[in-house]
């Protein structure tokens, strides 16, 4: 008897002395496609103006994690135990990009390994709230009143404030954002795009009030779809 065979080999291809999972080699397996499969392409839409990007129909702020999420759903891992997908790399231009996976996971009681690497394709687009803000699309209006005797200067400052506020919320909320911008006797009204937005920040300046925070609104549109009418809310802030 020979001892040829005594050694470990692969019966598909029949090569010999390498690692087996479930009797095949790792070439074997992967060629049948039955571990694993990621996509070779990804087509990603990303918004010019605010940067997020969609993930499974929804906006959410661009990262190297939202990347990584849109690979996993595009993925399927059944012949593996333990699957774990990893980025170990990205790398996007304006419109081509590339990202570079490990997959691990477990087969048959072995261990295993294996780099990808997926291509995409990059999408601008304009994403609703978006394409909403530049139709001057606007829930709310925040009006800022100041004492007869305050100076230009200080009006001026209070605006850069809260503008500043509104747009560090806006990766959060991508609606808070000024629209419109008027200057009136003793202040400012500055139309916000989102009126969550519009409240967060007189939460925020509420401690610099004279008087607490007015709160009027008025019908200005209908939704037909859900059978209601829409308001516009003002909040006067008086410093
Ligand atoms: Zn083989
Ligand atoms: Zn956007």
């Amino acid at each position: 008897m020979t001892s040829r065979f005594l050694g470990v080999f692969c019966p598909k291809c029949g090569s010999e002395n390498k690692k087996l999972f479930n009797g095949f080699c790792i070439e074997c397996l992967l060629k049948d496609k039955k571990l694993f499969s990621i996509p070779e392409k990804i087509g990603i839409e990303v918004c010019s103006r605010c940067n997020r990007m969609r993930v499974r129909g929804k906006w959410v702020a661009y990262s190297d994690t939202a990347l990584l999420g849109l690979a996993k759903s595009g993925s399927s891992f059944k012949g593996l135990e333990n699957p774990l997908l990893v980025l170990k790399g990205v790398e996007v231009n304006d419109k081509f990009g590339v990202l570079m996976l490990k997959i691990s996971g477990r087969v048959g009681g072995e261990e295993l390994e294996v780099e990808r690497i997926v291509s995409l394709r990059v999408f601008r687009v304009t994403c609703p709230s978006c394409s909403r803000v530049s139709g001057s699309y606007f829930e709310a209006i925040l009006q800022a009143r100041f004492e007869p005797k305050a100076s230009k200067k200080k009006i001026g400052e209070k605006m850069s404030e809260i503008r500043a506020f509104l747009k560090k919320n806006e990766e959060n909320d991508a609606l808070s954002r000024v629209v419109k911008l008027q200057f009136v006797n003793n202040g400012f009204d500055l139309s916000i795009g989102s009126k969550r937005a519009a409240k967060k920040a007189c939460g925020f300046f509420e401690k610099q009030l004279r008087e607490r925070v007015i709160v009027t609104s008025d019908i200005y549109s209908y939704d037909r779809n859900k059978g209601r009418p829409i308001k516009r809310y003002t909040f006067c802030l008086r410093f």
